[in-house]
């Protein structure tokens, strides 16, 4: 009989797991298929983890894997599709906001041949402007120069054939782009509209606030940001440049020319060294990712594991970190 599995992300989501699995029974309960559910504890500071290991005891169904850390939700997503052994892999959130009531329509698609259903979100009602816009600004961005497309409104809701999982599970690299991964793998897919709801409850992890905490948290930790903050400086100093010299031309056209030659001196020396800046810190971009990758530091550490079947388990338990030749409990290769 196949297996069905699914990957579900957590960051304290304590108040949201009752509901989860009320909504999950059901529809797994339709789903036609074996089932099991991977949970990732991605570094919850509420009892997320400690329900979770409760429910094992009454859940035959449910997988517990912990992080020993926060490590985000991409890290997270790559750290179940390891555990997840199913012939078809659903992802998902934890907070509702993706209806598994999807999980039948995606199922449906996958037996029709598919190796990736995904997801794809009708419209961004359920966000706030300043993500709205900083969003659309970024697909527009990546749609112009990101070496794969991004279809419109996929996100992580989605199934993968095992075929994909394997390949995903083998992918090396330490910076993870998850969206970009998925149309990078190609294999024949296809899109499902949906409309997403509020969040069940809890916030979301992925606020403003809390990137510019990382960025600082960043900066503090590792060396590598300095390299890259020239780039925001060099972006300020080609505005000011470019202000200054309009400044000047209207200045010169209604007082006239003080001392000849040096207003356009000092706007050219502003600009050139602006995109001086911005050239310097695009190069840093690049030795920052360099370093991450060679540093070869396993993608996440698992502190405990719990509800895999008893031969996964020790396999599990060998398996604390998460390297490219890390294969999780399915691996033959750390056995
Ligand atoms: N999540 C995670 N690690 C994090 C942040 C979020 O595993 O550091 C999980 C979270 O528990 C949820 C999913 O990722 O299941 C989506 O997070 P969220 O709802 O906060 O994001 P949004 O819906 O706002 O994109
Ligand atoms: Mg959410």
């Amino acid at each position: 009989m196949p297996l069905l599995s699914l990957v579900i992300p957590m960051h304290n989501e304590s108040a949201n797991l009752d509901a989860l699995f009320a909504r999950l029974d059901a529809a797994l309960g339709r789903a036609g298929m074996a089932a099991e559910i991977v949970c990732v504890d991605d570094g919850s500071l509420d009892d997320t983890l400690a329900r979770l290991k409760a429910r094992t005891a009454q859940d035959p169904r449910l997988r517990v894997v912990a992080l020993s850390r926060n490590f985000g939700k991409e890290i997270a997503v790559a750290a179940g599709l390891r555990f997840a052994r199913g012939d078809a892999v659903v992802l998902m959130d934890a907070d509702l906001q993706h209806p598994p009531e999807m999980i039948e329509t995606f199922l449906a698609h996958w037996r029709e041949g598919y190796r990736m259903v995904y997801a794809q979100r009708t419209d961004r009602r359920t966000e706030t402007k300043r993500r709205r816009w900083a969003a659309g600004a970024f697909y527009r961005l990546f749609a112009r120069i990101g070496e794969v497309s991004l279809p419109e409104g996929a996100g992580d809701f989605r199934l993968l054939d095992r075929a994909v999982v394997d390949v995903f599970n083998s992918l090396g690299e330490r910076t993870r782009f998850n969206k970009g991964l998925y149309a990078w793998l190609g294999f024949k897919q296809i899109g499902v509209p949906y409309d997403v709801t509020e969040r069940n409850a809890g916030t979301s992890g992925w606020n403003f606030l809390k990137l510019y905490r990382l960025a600082i948290d960043g900066i503090v930790a590792f060396t590598t940001v300095p390299l890259r903050i020239w780039s925001f400086l060099g972006v300020i100093v080609s505005l000011g440049a470019i202000g200054y010299g309009i400044y000047f031309l209207i200045k010169t056209l209604i007082l006239g020319i003080d001392v000849p030659g040096y207003p356009s001196l000092i706007v050219a020396i502003m600009l050139f060294a602006g995109i001086q800046l911005i050239s310097l810190g695009i190069i840093g971009e690049y030795v920052a990712l360099m370093v991450a990758e060679v540093k070869r530091r396993p993608l996440y550490v698992i502190s405990e594991t719990h509800g895999f079947p008893a031969a996964q388990e020790t396999v599990a338990g060998k398996a604390p970190a998460g390297g490219p030749d890390d294969q999780g409990p399915r691996g033959r290769r750390i056995a």
